[in-house]
C-alpha cells in the first residue's frame, strides 16, 4: 500500500512510498483510514525542525478518522465496521512527573502516532485499542479527522485556563486552533473576540459565522482599546494565543485584565522579546498547553455529538493522499484553511 513516509531526518526527505499493509498486534486494532488532517506540525516534520521525538522512517499523519477493519487479539468492546478516530500518544514513559500525575500529554518521552509509530497518511493504520474513540453519529470522517486539534483546545481551555459563562475571551490567530478555541469558549458561555492580520479576512468572516461576537484586524484596529471598551475598561478575562506571532503575545499581555489568564497554544519559530514584568504587575495567570489527554478527547467528542462545535466548516480542501505535495504547499502558503487527505 502507498503511504506518506518521512524516511530520514532533516529537511524534506518525505515521499509517497510502497509499504507493507500493517496487521494489528495484541491489543491493537487496524483502522482503514478514510481521512487525515494536515497539521502545522506536519510541516515542521517536513522541514526537519520539529521539537518532538521523531523516528524515521515513519508514516506521517496523526489526525485521522476511519473504520475498524480488523481486531487484534484480546481487544474487547470494539467491532469491525465501527467508525472511529484515535488518540496520538501511543507510548509515554510512565515514570516522569507528568506521567505519574496524570498529565502524560506533557511527557518528554512521549511517542506519537505519525512521529514514532506509523500514522494516518496511509490506507491502514494499526493502533492500540485504548486510543480508539467511536465517532459520534452525524460526524463524517472529514469532520472527525479534526477531533485531535479539537481535543487540544478542550485540554487547553477546559482543563487548564478554564472559561466561565459571561466571560470575555480574546483570541489571536483565526487558524484551525483559533476557530476551534473560539467554539469551545463559546460552548462554555463566553463572549469571544478574535483578531488576525489583513491576510486573515476570510478566516475572520468564518469566525463570525462560528460565533465570534467581534473580529478585528491588528493592522488597522486598536485591539487592546476595543477589548477594554467592551469590558468597562478592564480587558479580556482570558487571552488565547493561537498564532505563534511575537506581536500577538505582546498584545495579549496588554489586552488581558488584571488577574486575568493568558493561555499560550501557538508555537513561535524561536525566542522573542516579551515584557514579563506585565505578568507581575497585573498578576496574570499564564498557562501553556501541549496536546491532549483522554479526558479532553471525551469532552471534545461530546461537543461534536451535541453540535456545540463544528469542525467541518474549517476544512477548505479534501484532497487525495497522492496530492500531498500540493496540499502541503498550499497549507504552507496559507491558501487553505484546513486540508484533509484521503487515501485512494
Ligand atoms: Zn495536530
Ligand atoms: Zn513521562
Amino acid at each position: 500500500v502507498k503511504a506518506l513516509v518521512k524516511y530520514a531526518p532533516g529537511a524534506g526527505n518525505v515521499e509517497l512510498r510502497e509499504v507493507p499493509k500493517p496487521s494489528p498486534g495484541q491489543g491493537e486494532v487496524l483502522v482503514a483510514v478514510k481521512a487525515t488532517g494536515i497539521c502545522g506540525s506536519d510541516l515542521h516534520i517536513y522541514h526537519g525542525d520539529i521539537q518532538l521525538l521523531l523516528r524515521p522512517p515513519v508514516v506521517m499523519g496523526h489526525e485521522l478518522a476511519g473504520v475498524i477493519a480488523e481486531l487484534g487479539e484480546g481487544v474487547e468492546g470494539l467491532h469491525v465496521g465501527q467508525r472511529v478516530t484515535c488518540e496520538t500518544a501511543v507510548h509515554t514513559c510512565g515514570y516522569c512527573w507528568a506521567c505519574r500525575t496524570g498529565w502524560y500529554n506533557a511527557c518528554g518521552q512521549k511517542e506519537l502516532l505519525g512521529y514514532i509509530y506509523d500514522g494516518g497518511f496511509a490506507p491502514y493504520c494499526a493502533v492500540p485499542a485504548r486510543l480508539i474513540h467511536p465517532l459520534p453519529e452525524g460526524v463524517d470522517f472529514v469532520a472527525g479527522a479534526l477531533s485531535e486539534p479539537l481535543a487540544c483546545c478542550v485540554h487547553a481551555i477546559g482543563e487548564l485556563a478554564g472559561v466561565q459563562a459571561g466571560e470575555t475571551v480574546l483570541i489571536a490567530g483565526p487558524g484551525a486552533i483559533g476557530l476551534l478555541s473560539l467554539q469551545v469558549a463559546r460552548a462554555g458561555g463566553a463572549r469571544v473576540l478574535i483578531c488576525g492580520t489583513a491576510a486573515d479576512q476570510g478566516r475572520l468572516a468564518l469566525a463570525r459565522e462560528l460565533g465570534a461576537s467581534e473580529t478585528m484586524v491588528v493592522d488597522t484596529d486598536d485591539v487592546v482599546e476595543r477589548a477594554r471598551e467592551l469590558t468597562r475598561g478592564d480587558g479580556a478575562d482570558l487571552f488565547i494565543e493561537c498564532s505563534g506571532a511575537p506581536a500577538a503575545a505582546r498584545l495579549g499581555l496588554e489586552a488581558t485584565r488584571r488577574c486575568g489568564r493568558y493561555l499560550q497554544i501557538g508555537l513561535a519559530s524561536g525566542p522573542f522579546e516579551l515584557d514579563l514584568a506585565r505578568v507581575a504587575y497585573k498578576e496574570l495567570r499564564v498557562f501553556g498547553s501541549l496536546g491532549q489527554r483522554w479526558s479532553a478527547w471525551h469532552r471534545a467528542l461530546a461537543l461534536l455529538e451535541g453540535g456545540l462545535v463544528q469542525t467541518r466548516p474549517l476544512v477548505s480542501d479534501v484532497l487525495p493522499l497522492s496530492a500531498w505535495r500540493e496540499a502541503f504547499d498550499r497549507f504552507e502558503r496559507k491558501e487553505a484553511m484546513k486540508i484533509v487527505l484521503q487515501p485512494v
